[in-house]
Formats: C-alpha cells, sequence, structure tokens
C-alpha cells in the first residue's frame, strides 16, 4: 500500500523526524483557511501516487492569501501525470505546509533488496532529481549500505555513510540520525519502501524531510491499526483489484490476457510459468485457496471475467485435501451464476477427480474444455486465447 506525502510525513513526525508542519485540504476554501493558519510563504503540494509533482505544475509557492487561493483553484482537480507519461492522476486533496528555504537538497531510501534479502540504506548529496537518472549517469553518486537484520543500522554505520556520500560537515550528525530513524522506522511500520527526496538542509542548517515516498507491506496492515485505515479510505484504483479485495480473494494483476485460476500460490505460480512456456501470457494470478468451495471459484471467476483483456481461462486445480468432485459442483455453480463469455481450460487431477470429471462431463458445459496435464492445458488455454 502506497501513502500520499501527508501520511508518509505524519508516519515520519511521529517517529521524531523533522518534517515541516502542514494541513490537508480538499477543497479550496480549506485550502486557504489552512494557508491562513500556517502563515506565508506556505507550499500547496498536489497529493498524488506519482513523483515529478513538481514539474508538471502541481507544488506551488504562495505568498499570500490571493496565491494561495489561485494556487489552490489550479491544483486541486488537475490531473497529473508522471514522468514516464503514467497517468492521469486527478488531485483530490492538496497539502499546505510551511515553506522551507533550502540550502542543499540530498536523497535519502530505505528499499527492500530482494536479492541480497536485506534492506539496502541509500545517501546521496544528489537530491531533488530524479534518483533513476542519477543512478545512471553518476552511480557513485549513490552511498549503499546494507542494514544487518538483526541489529539494524548503527550511528556510527550511518556517520560513515555520510560521510562517503560528502554530505556537509556540520549536518553529518543530523543527517546519520535521520537515516537511523528512518531505518527503524522502516521496521517498526513493516514498509518496504521509504523514500525521501529531497532531505533538505534548511537556511538554519536543519535536517528537514521535505517529500515522503513511503510503501507499507498489504499483509502486515492487521498489526498497524491507524495504517490499515487508510487502506480502508483508499480502496485499490484498479477494478479487478478492488473487486478481489471486496472478496477476501489473493489476486494480482498482470499484463497478459490469460486468466489464471489455482489452488494453492505454489500452484498458481507454477501455473504462470508453464503458460508462459507454452507462449502465453497470464493476465493476472488469483489462489483461490486450499479448499476452493463453491463461493470462492465463483468470486474468483467473476473477477478474472471482469476483465475485458481476457480472452481464456485456465483452471489449474491439483486435489490434495480439496476434493475435485466440489471444485467440479463450484464450476458449475459459477457457470450458473456467472457470465462465463470466455473458454475455460479446467485440469482436475487429485483427491476424487473422477468424480469430478464425471459431473463435468454430465453438465456438459459450453466453452468448457478439461485436460488432464498441466502442459496440456497450458497449450490448450494459449491456443484458445490466440483464436478468439
Ligand atoms: P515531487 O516533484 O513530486 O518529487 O515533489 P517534492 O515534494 O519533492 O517537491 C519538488 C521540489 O519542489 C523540491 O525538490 C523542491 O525543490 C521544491 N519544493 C518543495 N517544497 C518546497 C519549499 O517548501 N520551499 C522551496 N523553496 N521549494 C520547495
Ligand atoms: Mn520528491
Amino acid at each position: 500500500m502506497d501513502l500520499l506525502e501527508y501520511q508518509g510525513k505524519q508516519l515520519f513526525d511521529a517517529a521524531g523526524l523533522a518534517v515541516p508542519q502542514g494541513e490537508v485540504a480538499a477543497d479550496v476554501d480549506t485550502a486557504v483557511a489552512a494557508a491562513e493558519r500556517i502563515g506565508y510563504p506556505c507550499v500547496i503540494k498536489a497529493q498524488v501516487l506519482i513523483g515529478g509533482r513538481g514539474k508538471a505544475g502541481g507544488i506551488k509557492v504562495a505568498k499570500d492569501a490571493d496565491e494561495a487561493r489561485a494556487h489552490a483553484e489550479a491544483i486541486i482537480g488537475m490531473d497529473i501525470y508522471g514522468p514516464r507519461k503514467e497517468g492521469p492522476f486527478p488531485v483530490d486533496q492538496v497539502w499546505i505546509e510551511e515553506a522551507s528555504e533550502i540550502d542543499a537538497e540530498y536523497y535519502a531510501s530505505i528499499i527492500l533488496d530482494r536479492s541480497a534479502k536485506k534492506t539496502l540504506a541509500i545517501l546521496s548529496r544528489m537530491g531533488g532529481m530524479n534518483v533513476e537518472e542519477v543512478a545512471e549517469k553518476d552511480p557513485a553518486a549513490l552511498t549503499k549500505h546494507h542494514v544487518d537484520p538483526l541489529n539494524g543500522l548503527s550511528t556510527e554505520e550511518a556517520r560513515q555513510m555520510a560521510v562517503d556520500a560528502q554530505i556537509d560537515d556540520d549536518v553529518i550528525d543530523g543527517v546519520a540520525d535521520t537515516l537511523v530513524a528512518l531505518s527503524e522506522a522502516f521496521v517498526a511500520n513493516d514498509a518496504t519502501l521509504i523514500e525521501v527526496n529531497p532531505l533538505i538542509v534548511t537556511s538554519s542548517r536543519e535536517v528537514v524531510l521535505l517529500d515522503a515516498k513511503v510503501t507499507i507491506d498489504g499483509s502486515a496492515l492487521f498489526r498497524h491499526e491507524q495504517l490499515a485505515e487508510i487502506g480502508e479510505a483508499s480502496p485499490p484504483t484498479d477494478p479487478q483489484e478492488a473487486m478481489a479485495k471486496e472478496r477476501g480473494l489473493t489476486y494480482v494483476k498482470l499484463d497478459g490476457d490469460i486468466g489464471i485460476l489455482g489452488n494453492g500460490a505454489g500452484l498458481c505460480m507454477s501455473t504462470l510459468d508453464v503458460v508462459a512456456n507454452a507462449g502465453g501470457d497470464p493476465a493476472n494470478f488469483l489462489d483461490a485457496g486450499g479448499g476452493s468451495k463453491a463461493e470462492a471459484i465463483v468470486a474468483a471467476l467473476e473477477v478474472i471475467t471482469s476483465d475485458q483483456k481476457v480472452k481464456a481461462v485456465l483452471f489449474n486445480i491439483f486435489g490434495g485435501i480439496t476434493r475435485c468432485d466440489e471444485v467440479a459442483k463450484g464450476i458449475i455453480e459459477a457457470y450458473a451464476r456467472v457470465d462465463m463469455n470466455v473458454p475455460l481450460v479446467v485440469r482436475l487431477d487429485g483427491t476424487n477427480s473422477e468424480e469430478g470429471l464425471r459431473l463435468l462431463a454430465e453438465a456438459n458445459l459450453e466453452g468448457l474444455h478439461n485436460e488432464t496435464t498441466m502442459l496440456g492445458a497450458a497449450e490448450r488455454v494459449v491456443e484458445l486465447a490466440k483464436g478468439s
């Protein structure tokens, strides 16, 4: 789950880090009232889940109430596009904060380095610009340090990073303390990404976090009440992901046109691989779960077939605890309740598969194809997706 800038800043504030004070507003009058309370100059910042807002015209400094009104009018309701034309991201909210006087712009982040199975702290004196560009043109400008998973980031290690990154001498301690606090907040909040760009030094030489990009592991929300509330207030924007969340399904959208449904995460993963091997492009990952009762199958097929891109669906079952006759009943029920507008290839194997296959044969469902092997099923679904 991605947090908006102001939500990230509230998280930083709670962790004792220095952030500009501000207020959030969803309409122009509220924004102007907030600006009046905060004082001038203040900054009005579009709250959208995409970077490059500054360049897109979503961040403006106001020096009086008239400017605050004009900027709020311009920004609230505008569409913001990302640096790679992502979007549009319509602006529903702005964050108004006291303006900062900037002496230097640095970059700091804590990310999950999946290949190293560790978190990675990154610091650079080249802040305020696109970090991917910095990484490409001048990789030495990024100082990186893997954080020990048991001991965390020590002050000494963070200081050394600041020295290596050629941070100004007088703020080395402030930057190091910030890095340590960020890495602690990363763990405490089950974050998978914290990025601060820019991390600024003010004209009075204070270290302040001017921007916040925070991603929280959605599977850990159950142990963070406040973050979970944010998640509930901002449902997924993708229609299938929203449907799946509502139905309590584990669903991940992918780019292709073949719907995938399996019982068990491991089987789903290998089904994706086999379909890719057979020359197909999976449209999603969807684990119907161990039991795979009729309700779950109906819900899963509703989600998959609501995606207009899907041309054919593969349902791969290996019955262990799951009984194939139960699954067959679920499929038959789904055909009665869901508009199955695309072909469905079923591979049913394992516990009670004979009974399951018999039920399916008896039901004689239109557009349903049985296959006995996983590879055969993958080849069949690829063929059907290409044919339609
Ligand atoms: P992003 O463009 O979406 O990454 O948004 P940021 O929050 O990083 O803001 C972009 C840029 O706007 C920063 O790098 C600053 O240069 C500038 N900016 C943001 N807030 C202030 C402020 O309070 N004072 C000044 N002078 N510049 C600001
Ligand atoms: Mn930024």
